[in-house]
């Protein structure tokens, strides 16, 4: 299928890769790019031409990538050299021991140290590396804060790292547009931090919120506790500067909320690293809600606070977020914060925080409390003080670290299911804990039915990841079955890219890779991630043709 070539609405001329650019002047604002990134204040550049297409109609693991002709190996201290001509010295990393930093990221099943890592501190500056990187055919990999679930932030085939760490300036604050623009390595609560004393604040917030970056966000598509009533990242970002992989600036969006040409803005968001990297991204603000209440349900079973869950919805209430943990967090939770904050004996709790007007949110109230109580709740207790609801939120916020320091190891996933299919995938998932005789603790966003079950284990356990790798494809299995899919909010990296052919058919992987080709037709911008490939997907995919099909699979 032949795909027209597209020009980037607007494009910088490229800086200079002789040297670095000036970095920003010191200070908590500094105005660097307009809110809006308006296309008048840039020069047009090339167009983001496709490659050939590949063939479209035979296996998935075989027919995305086109083939290539076998890269030269790369002289990394001559890489190394040029990097240190486009960097101030604090931005190469080389010394084994600091490069080790960079081998994972919150997956830490698999390993890979990179070659190089580079800490770059400006728009220019990332577009002189992606220039080298371009001429020199030297793969790279986008790295934020290093929190993604899904092996998205690694090196795992030699590449050069570039990580946005340095580019923590908020580059300008437009109260009355209730816009904010922000350099990639921002961190998330950072953001609402700088206008929450003037009543605004950012929706989108991941649990990883005081760490992760707004860039890791925007190519993850984060969701987060407020993403059921407010969307998740892509219905936040605006417009955003991006150094596409040849070195070329380009803005995607226009900074206003509707602008009639095609959505390479929504194109972006979600595609993982692979498309180039965003170096400004403008936001927008929403203003903090008049009234803001808190309930804790407690349960017998989780069966009966997934019930609770499809009762709210259907008595037609939006909360903000309405969250569930089993058991085994609850447990961790308490431990972790040194107090019963969660009944001990609770089966599940659910968190649900109803916002709005205060007479609306009395009146939800009321009715998501009988719901609870129809369900089977034993107790609902309400927190309406700004503290309180940070106390009953922050165990649920903190149960992953929380269960880290009970459990040595952890491997989360992130399937989705269809609310009404949350009772039955979750007593399935119970069953496949006992067969695999691994601990599963779960916690997760119910009302967006994004389920993130993490399976416990010893690392030192012989031949142990190969059954928490089982056990989890098991569970997306279960996830595709009840009308589900395997990734919510954590990316597909290359943790699920061998499941891709679950849910796409060849001609579906073929046309996404048409799309990435046409940003990136060298393949340099985080090469292997989320398209299943031979050598990565070859074994898993011959296994999988002797599995039973899916239909076989559903327990619905
Ligand atoms: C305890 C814990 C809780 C979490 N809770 C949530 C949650 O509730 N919701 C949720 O959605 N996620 C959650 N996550 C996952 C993770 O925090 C998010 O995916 C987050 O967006 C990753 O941001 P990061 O800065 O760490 O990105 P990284 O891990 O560094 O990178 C993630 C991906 O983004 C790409 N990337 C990074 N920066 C750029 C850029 N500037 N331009 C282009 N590509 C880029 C990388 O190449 C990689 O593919 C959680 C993680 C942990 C450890």
């Amino acid at each position: 299928m032949p795909v027209p070539a597209v020009t980037p609405a607007s494009s910088t001329q490229p800086g200079t890769e002789s040297g670095p650019a000036a970095s920003p002047a010191d200070g908590a604002v500094v105005l660097q790019v307009p809110a809006a990134l308006p296309s008048s204040s840039v020069a047009p550049g090339p167009s983001l031409a496709p490659s050939p297409s590949p063939a479209t109609a035979t296996s998935p693991i075989d027919s995305p990538s086109p083939p290539r002709a076998p890269r030269p190996p790369i002289d990394w201290a001559a890489i190394e050299r040029r990097c240190r001509a486009i960097l101030p010295a604090r931005g190469v990393v080389a010394a084994r021991q600091e490069l080790l930093a960079y081998d994972c990221d919150g997956l830490t099943l698999h390993r890979w140290e990179p070659p190089l890592v580079v800490l770059p501190e400006t728009t220019d500056q990332v577009a002189a590396l992606l220039r080298l990187c371009h001429r020199e055919g030297v793969p790279f990999v986008a790295r934020g804060s290093g929190t993604g679930l899904s092996g998205g932030a690694v090196a795992e085939t030699p590449a050069l790292v570039i990580a946005t760490t340095r580019m923590r300036q908020v580059l300008e604050i437009d109260l009355p547009n209730r816009r904010i623009t922000v350099q990639p390595g921002v961190i998330n609560s950072w953001v609402t931090r700088a206008v929450a004393g003037d009543g605004f604040y950012y929706a989108p917030d991941p649990s990883s919120q005081v760490v992760c970056s707004i860039g890791g966000n925007v190519a993850e598509n984060s969701g987060g506790v407020h993403c059921l009533k407010y969307g998740v990242t892509s219905n936040h970002v605006l417009a955003m500067e991006v150094v596409l992989p040849d070195g070329t600036i380009t803005t995607l969006g226009s900074g206003l909320a509707e602008t009639p040409e095609l959505d390479l803005r929504g194109v972006f968001i979600g595609s993982e690293g692979t498309l180039g990297i965003a170096t400004a991204i403008t936001l927008r603000l929403l203003r903090a809600p008049a009234s803001v209440a808190v309930l804790l349900a407690d349960f017998t079973s989780m069966e009966a606070a997934a019930e609770a869950v499809r009762g709210i919805t259907a008595a037609g209430i939006l909360p903000a977020g309405m969250e569930m943990m089993d058991r085994l967090c609850i447990e961790a939770v308490n431990d972790y914060l040194g107090a019963q904050e969660y009944p001990a004996d609770a089966a599940a709790v659910l968190l649900v925080e109803l916002d709005g007007q205060q007479e609306e949110v009395a009146v939800a109230l009321e009715l998501a409390t009988e719901r609870c109580r129809q369900a089977g709740a034993r107790t609902v207790r309400l927190a309406r003080e700004a503290d309180d609801r940070a106390r009953l939120w922050q165990g649920r916020k903190s149960a992953i670290s929380a269960l880290g320091r009970r459990f040595p190891s952890y491997y989360l996933q992130d399937g989705v299911v269809p609310r009404t299919a949350l009772p039955e995938v979750m007593r399935a998932i119970g069953e496949l804990s006992e067969r695999y005789g691994l601990p599963v603790a779960n916690v997760f966003h119910a009302g967006d039915g994004n389920l993130h079950p993490l399976i416990l284990y010893r690392s030192d356990e012989p031949g142990v990841g190969e059954r928490v790798q089982a056990l989890a494809a098991e569970i997306l299995r279960l996830c595709i079955a009840a009308g589900g899919s395997i990734s919510g909010e954590h990316g597909v990296g290359n943790d699920k890219r061998c499941y891709m052919d679950w849910m796409f058919a060849p001609d579906d992987l073929a046309t996404m890779q048409l799309v990435r080709q046409a940003f990136d037709p060298e393949g340099l911008a985080n090469p292997g991630k989320v398209f299943p490939t031979p050598k990565s997907c070859g074994e898993s995919a011959r296994r999988r043709s002797e599995e039973p099909a899916l239909a076989a699979v559903a327990v619905f």
